[in-house]
């Protein structure tokens, strides 16, 4: 149970981020819901229901005011027990056309944010001798996508950030890990899907089959996951059942990779 615990969520109004949120905030903790929109944030921290122990705080966390905005809002609220490290984005582009701007957006918005989020929190937790830190990395910083290699290069840059971390704050009773989704379904992944179906012109059943077949092979659930699998897997690492994991890579990718 995670009562009395303050819980920041990045980007938490769809997706994985919205399942982590919703389920930290069924545990008991108090969740701070992040998105760009602040009308969008307000609503969805509506929906989870919890009220007084759910707060919306928009926040754009492409640079470093916006991680100090969120910070400094929420530490209003109370002192930062648990931060999920789960913003960022995926962009499918063949490896010729990934520009020097591509390179250093994908480095700026899916791990510089994430290492100033952490810088943030970090001093807090080691002072109250407790605390969690997840980077949401994924399947693709192992099993980097030919599609998308600057995707998996941040991905693969997060792990070294939580390794590099948990070793850090070492001995303090704050844990640092990494969580390896493979696909799952989330607003972002349908949007893109259904996109590729409609110019294909096929059936998003279809073009999920074909993902799998040709993609993703490897998996043996055969299937995307929902946010909420990957969020039951956050929720443990960030409760006080995970005190003995810290340094970690945990995949809920189904069985995607060998390894
Ligand atoms: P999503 O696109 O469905 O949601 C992204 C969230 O980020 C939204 O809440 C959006 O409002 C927010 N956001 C966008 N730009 C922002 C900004 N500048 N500042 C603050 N918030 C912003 O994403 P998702 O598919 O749930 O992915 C969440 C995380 O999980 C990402 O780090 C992604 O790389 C990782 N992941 C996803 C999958 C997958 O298949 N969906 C697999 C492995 C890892």
């Amino acid at each position: 149970k995670l009562e009395d615990k303050l819980a920041i969520v990045t980007g938490s109004t769809d997706g994985i981020g919205k399942a982590i949120a919703a389920r930290l905030a069924a545990e008991g903790a108090q969740v701070v819901i992040n998105g760009r929109n602040r009308e969008k944030a307000e609503r969805v921290a509506a929906d989870l229901g919890h009220p007084g122990r759910v707060h919306a705080v928009a926040a754009d966390l492409s640079g470093a005011e916006g991680v100090r905005g969120l910070f400094a809002a929420a530490r209003k609220i109370a002192p930062i027990d648990i931060l999920v490290n789960n913003f960022g984005i995926f962009e499918p582009k063949p490896f010729e056309l990934i520009s020097d701007e591509d390179w250093l957006r994908f480095f700026n918005l899916n791990v510089l944010s994430a290492v100033r989020c952490s810088r943030e929190a970090m001093g807090g937790m080691r002072e109250r001798g407790w605390g969690r830190i997840l980077f949401i990395s994924s399947e693709s910083g192992i099993n980097i996508p030919v599609e998308m290699v600057h995707y998996g290069m941040t991905k693969t840059a997060l792990l070294a950030v939580s390794r590099g971390l948990a070793k850090t704050l070492a001995g303090t009773g704050v844990t640092v890990n990494a969580l390896l989704p493979g696909p799952t379904w989330t607003e972002g992944v349908a949007e893109f899907v259904g996109r590729l179906a409609q110019e294909r012109g096929i059936a998003v059943e279809q073009m999920k089959e074909d993902f799998f077949r040709s993609a993703r092979p490897g998996s043996l659930i055969r299937r995307f996951a929902a946010p909420e699998e990957v969020a039951n897997h956050a929720a443990y690492l960030c409760s006080p059942l995970a005190d003995a994991t810290t340094g970690a890579a945990h995949r809920v990718d189904g069985g995607l990779v060998d390894s």
